[in-house]
């Protein structure tokens, strides 16, 4: 086999002896692979090792990305910060959005959602390490962000997305976890249809899983270390 499907199989396992630990049953966390900044080669080797969802961050590399890679059936997600004016190849071409933080951004995505496609799935982005994080709602306006978003025709409201801040302290990102999936129970209480919680990256996934999160977003523990940077792709 090759690395990326040696990667994605040792993923696989911390995924679900976790979902064991935590008594939440086989496949109680998705498995999104983050492919930014790495070749559309690689999500080839991956998808021949049986991944299907890709998360990308850039709008002009996902595209090309998805142009090399139209033979194959697969479900991308966006995950990157979104700005106005590039939300209609998102809305054309994505299967999920996961940082919806301005309903302004909602709005455009249900406008430019091609009625042909199925609703657009999104979460609302929540903060929630306080000031370390410049993305994302603060948590109280959380619910309110994702009824606006619910009641937009063409997409999906599914949960909540968080990127807490770096910890190497589990009970820490635990805390932060927690939070969002409180979110998440009083959005229910309050009649909303939310299923999702997508939280947990290379480094922390067991503590989002054990926190109850549904989809979780790896990139480095698949493909290996980054070829650029956030500042660099997006200048
Ligand atoms: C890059 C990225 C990830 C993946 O992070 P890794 O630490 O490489 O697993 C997950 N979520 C978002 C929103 C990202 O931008």
């Amino acid at each position: 086999m090759g690395a990326i499907a040696d990667a994605l199989q040792a993923c696989r396992e911390r995924i679900e002896s976790t979902c064991a630990e935590a008594g939440r049953g086989t496949g109680c966390a998705r498995l999104i692979a983050v492919s930014k900044t790495f070749p559309a080669a690689d999500i080839r080797a991956a998808h021949a090792a049986g991944q299907t969802a890709f998360g990308e961050s850039y709008v002009q590399e996902a595209q090309e990305k998805l142009d090399a890679l139209a033979d194959l059936a697969l479900e991308w997600h966006f995950i990157g910060p979104i700005q106005s004016n590039k939300t209609r190849p998102i809305a054309s071409r994505f299967d999920w959005v996961h940082g919806i933080e301005r309903e302004k951004i909602a709005r455009r995505l249900a406008e430019q959602r091609p009625p042909e496609l199925p609703p657009l799935n999104v979460c609302v982005q929540v903060n929630v390490s306080g000031e370390a994080s410049k993305h994302g709602v603060a948590p109280e306006q959380a619910v309110a962000l994702a009824r606006a978003v619910a009641a937009l025709p063409r997409l999906r409201a599914r949960g909540f997305m968080a990127i807490p801040e770096a910890t190497g302290d589990p009970a820490r990102q635990r805390a932060r976890f927690r939070l969002l999936a409180e979110l998440l129970a009083e959005a229910r209480r309050a009649g909303l249809d939310l299923d999702t919680l997508s939280m947990g990256m290379s480094d922390d996934l067991e503590a989002a899983i054990l926190e109850g999160a549904t989809m979780v977003r790896v990139g480095g523990a698949i493909f290996g270390a980054r070829r650029y940077t956030t500042k660099e792709a997006e200048t």
